[in-house]
C-alpha cells in the first residue's frame, strides 16, 4: 500500500471521537483517556512488525531497523489540554504514523526510522511543559521543583507519573532513546494566523523564538484622588501605561519579527480614590535572533528608566522566565522547502512563537526541522481549532517526502 494521507484524517477523526467529547479533545497527559489515546496508536501500528517500547519517561516509541543505526526520528505528541483542538500534537504522531507505514511496507530503510509520542508536551495538569522531550533531550533539571508540583485535585506530579510507572529521578533514563538519532521532524498544526493571512497550505519552521518574561514593578505614592493636585503625583499606573503603549515602538524598532507582550497589570492599593502607589507590570518579548531579542529587552528597560524619571517614580525589573531562541538546522530547513514546493508549490520560511518537543529535540544537537500546516483562524488549545482536510492531507504528503529526502540525505 503506498501512502494514503486521507486515512491519516479518517485516523484523527476516529480519535477524536475515542477520546474527546463536546467541549474538546481531552488526553490531558497522565490521565485513562491519554493512555488510551496511546493504546489505539499501538494498534494502529501493529501490522508494521515495529517494536514499541516506552521509555523512562513514557514517551512512547516504535522502531523500524534500518540497514544503519542511524536514525531518523518523527515525533508529536498525543496528549492535549483539557477541552484542547483535535489536531494540536496527534496530527503529528498520526501523521507521522502513516509515513511509518509507507516505508515499513517497502521492506527494510537504509536507516533506522522511528517514531516517537512524547508523553505530557502540553503541561496541562502540572504547569510543565515539554516533560517527556526535555527528560530525553538532557534539559530536564527543575526535579526539586517538579516534586513540589501538584494538580487542582492535590494530587502531586511524583504521585501521577508513578499511576504510569514514571519515576522523576530516573525520568532522563529517556536520554539513552536519543543516542543514535541523526534527524528529528515534526509536523504541526501553525496555531497562529500567518499561513491563512498569505493562503499558503505549509510553511517550513525556522526555529522557535527565545523569550524574555519579567516582572516590572512601578512604585509611586498612594495619594487621595481629589486631595492631590495632578501635578502632584507620583502615579505608578502612569509608568505601566506608558510601557504598554512604548511596545508597539520596542517592538517595531528591532523588528524582523518581533512581539512584545504587556499580558497583565495589578495596581495596588487598587481603589477608585487613591492614586495607584504600586503597579506590578508582566511582560513578554520574544524573537528568533538571541542578539534582537536582547535589544528588545535593553530597549524595554531604558524606556522604563525614562519613564520612571519623567513620572517621579521608581521601576525594578524582576526576571520571571527565559530561554534562548532555537534555531533549525538550515539543511533540513532546505528538504522541507523542497518538499513542501514540491506538493503545494509554494512554501514560506516562518518562525514558532509556541515552544514544541522539537525545540527540545534540537537544543540536545539533533539536527531538527518543522512543518507547520495552515490553522483556521489561527485558532488553538480551544475544540474551534481546526484545518482544512485537503490542507491535512497535503501536510502528509509533504511530511512523507521530507522523510524520504531526509532518508537518503542520511544514507549518502
Ligand atoms: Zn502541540
Amino acid at each position: 500500500m503506498a501512502l494514503d494521507p486521507s486515512r491519516t484524517v479518517a485516523e484523527l477523526k476516529e480519535l477524536r471521537e475515542l477520546t474527546g467529547n463536546d467541549d474538546g479533545a481531552q488526553r490531558v497527559a497522565w490521565t485513562d483517556t491519554w493512555v488510551q489515546a496511546q493504546e489505539w496508536m499501538a494498534g494502529k501500528l501493529d501490522g508494521t512488525g515495529a517494536e514499541m517500547v516506552f521509555d523512562a519517561a513514557r514517551n512512547q516509541w516504535w522502531t523500524l531497523r534500518g540497514g544503519s543505526e542511524q536514525e531518523l526520528l518523527i515525533g508529536g505528541h498525543l496528549d492535549s489540554v483539557p477541552n484542547g483542538g483535535w489536531l494540536d500534537g496527534a496530527l503529528n504522531v498520526v501523521a507521522g504514523s502513516e509515513v511509518f507505514r509507507r516505508i515499513a511496507e517497502e521492506g527494510e530503510p537504509p536507516v533506522t526510522v522511528r517514531l516517537v509520542s512524547w508523553a505530557d508536551e502540553e503541561g496541562a495538569r502540572f504547569g510543565r511543559s515539554l516533560f517527556g522531550s526535555s527528560a530525553a533531550a538532557g534539559s530536564m533539571k527543575d526535579q526539586d521543583e517538579l516534586r513540589e508540583l501538584t494538580d487542582r485535585d492535590g494530587i502531586s506530579l511524583p504521585e501521577a507519573i508513578g499511576a504510569h510507572g514514571v519515576e522523576l529521578d530516573s525520568a532522563t533514563e529517556a536520554g539513552k532513546q536519543l543516542a543514535n538519532a541523526a534527524s528529528y521532524l515534526e509536523l504541526h498544526i501553525e496555531q497562529g494566523p500567518v499561513l491563512e493571512s498569505m493562503d499558503l497550505p505549509l510553511g517550513a519552521v525556522l526555529g522557535t523564538y527565545g523569550v524574555e518574561r519579567h516582572r516590572v514593578t512601578w512604585r509611586g505614592q498612594a495619594a487621595h484622588a481629589g486631595s492631590t493636585p495632578m501635578a502632584e503625583r507620583r502615579d505608578a499606573l502612569a509608568g505601566a501605561a506608558r510601557l504598554a503603549l512604548e511596545l508597539r515602538q520596542i517592538a517595531a524598532r528591532t523588528g524582523d519579527g518581533a512581539v512584545c507582550t504587556s499580558g497583565g497589570v495589578v495596581c495596588y492599593p487598587g481603589i477608585v480614590t487613591s492614586v495607584v502607589e504600586t503597579a506590578e507590570q508582566l511582560l513578554d518579548q520574544r524573537h528568533l535572533n538571541a542578539a534582537s531579542l536582547a535589544a528588545l529587552l535593553e530597549d524595554a528597560k531604558e524606556c522604563c528608566r525614562r519613564f520612571a524619571e519623567e513620572e517621579r517614580i521608581d521601576v525594578e525589573f524582576e526576571r520571571i522566565w527565559n530561554i534562548e531562541p532555537i534555531l533549525f538546522d538550515d539543511g533540513l530547513i532546505e528538504l522541507a522547502d523542497e518538499s513542501i514546493k514540491e506538493v503545494a508549490g509554494q512554501s514560506h520560511r516562518l518562525p514558532s512563537g509556541p515552544l514544541h518537543d522539537a525545540a527540545e529535540v534540537s537544543r540536545a544537537g539533533i539536527p531538527t526541522v518543522m512543518v507547520f500546516v495552515q490553522s483556521l483562524r489561527g485558532l488553538s488549545h480551544t475544540k474551534l481549532e481546526d484545518t482544512k482536510e485537503e490542507h491535512l492531507e497535503l501536510s502528509v504528503q509533504a511530511l512523507d517526502r521530507l522523510a524520504s529526502k531526509t532518508i537518503a540525505r542520511l544514507a549518502s
